[in-house]
């Protein structure tokens, strides 16, 4: 397929997700450019050609000349040609050096400033010697589709990723990450991104549980518990993004009010993991999925400080309002 036809369908594509009101006003323009032969040249927004390809075999890093010299080139070469020649190391050692090397690569910015490129490259080299190339029967079968087990709501927090805190494995979570982890009540208009995920993880994925995992000095909260929501608006998006946890705040203010700011954004890191669940509810593919006992629904939390993880199970019942009657800690562990 050329890369003309990839780009055609990749805009023909969007032309056609977009709304009828606002396919009337961009189709037009998009379809233009497409067909003017004048303009042969792909948009600036598609990128046409790969900022880097992983090589095979994998372990075979180039390195050019004129990078630079000093100490730390010739100690990351070092530790490259280390590792090209020991390539049976431990995956241990290997994440040592791999270690050794970003630490090298941020501890001078005057020297190397961080090469974000280099960085991805080194990451999927990483990942596609010590993870992909080591699994071969998990990726094969992967490569025939995914039946995760598993759909978890995560905030996009840098520190909080759900497949390093919970191990997860490619093929085991479905994942959707925002900010604030937040999962918006059921809404075709406003909220179709969520949605589209929640009715492809449930009705076509079939998975088997639902987490929404909160998390320690989460900054969506901080904002949520901050601003004033009394009509003015300091923010383009997150304000309006996080008052879905609204109901989350209230209730933190009202019984814990009087405690330190800080101690009220815990509770409501929790609180509003639980307002997510009740939403999950008002989605009617996932009360027939709890009705049916193919799903169940948990909140977590993740405490990045303390290294501690709690989850608990959601004891609902589905009156009209589809409230949250109560929830129950049902595990509770710190390492
Ligand atoms: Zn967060």
């Amino acid at each position: 397929m050329s890369t003309a036809t990839i780009n055609s369908w990749c805009l023909t594509s969007l032309s056609q997700a977009q709304s009828p009101q606002n396919k009337a006003t961009l189709r037009p323009s998009i379809s233009a450019r497409l067909n003017s032969p004048a303009s042969p040249a792909p948009p600036n927004l598609i990128q046409n050609k790969p900022v880097f390809a992983a090589p095979a075999p994998i372990i075979t890093p180039t390195w050019r000349e004129d990078m630079g010299n000093g100490s730390y080139d010739e100690a990351v070469e070092g530790l490259r040609k280390l590792l090209r020649e020991k390539a049976n190391l431990e995956p241990v050692a290997a994440a040592k050096i791999d270690q050794i090397t970003a630490q090298l690569k941020s501890s001078d910015g005057s020297s190397s400033p961080f090469d974000p490129v280099e960085r991805m490259k080194t990451g999927f080299i990483y990942f596609k010697k010590e993870k992909y190339d080591k699994n071969p029967a998990l990726h094969a079968e992967l490569a025939k589709g995914q039946s995760p087990k598993f759909m978890v709501f995560a905030c996009s927090d840098s520190r909080v990723c759900p497949s390093h805190v919970l191990d997860f494995q490619p093929g085991d979570a479905f994942v959707v990450r925002n900010v604030a982890n937040m999962v918006p009540a059921y809404d075709k208009i406003r909220y179709s991104g969520v949605g589209s995920a929640v009715e492809y993880a449930v009705l076509h994925l079939k998975v088997e549980h639902i987490v929404v995992i909160g998390h320690s000095s989460c900054g969506g909260i901080k904002g949520l518990m901050s601003f004033p929501f009394d009509g003015t608006s300091s923010t383009d998006f997150i304000e309006d993004w996080v008052k879905i946890g609204l109901p989350a705040k209230s209730k933190v203010v009202a019984e814990c009010g009087d405690l330190p700011f800080p101690e009220q954004c815990a509770y409501c890191e929790k609180e509003a993991v639980n307002v997510s669940l009740g939403n999950l509810l008002s989605y009617p593919f996932v009360r027939e999925g709890l009705v049916k006992k193919t799903l169940t629904l948990k909140g977590g939390y993740y405490d990045f400080v303390k290294g501690t993880f709690e989850l608990w199970g959601l004891d609902f019942g589905l009156s009209p309002s589809f409230s949250v009657k109560d929830v129950a800690t049902i595990l509770h562990w710190k390492l």
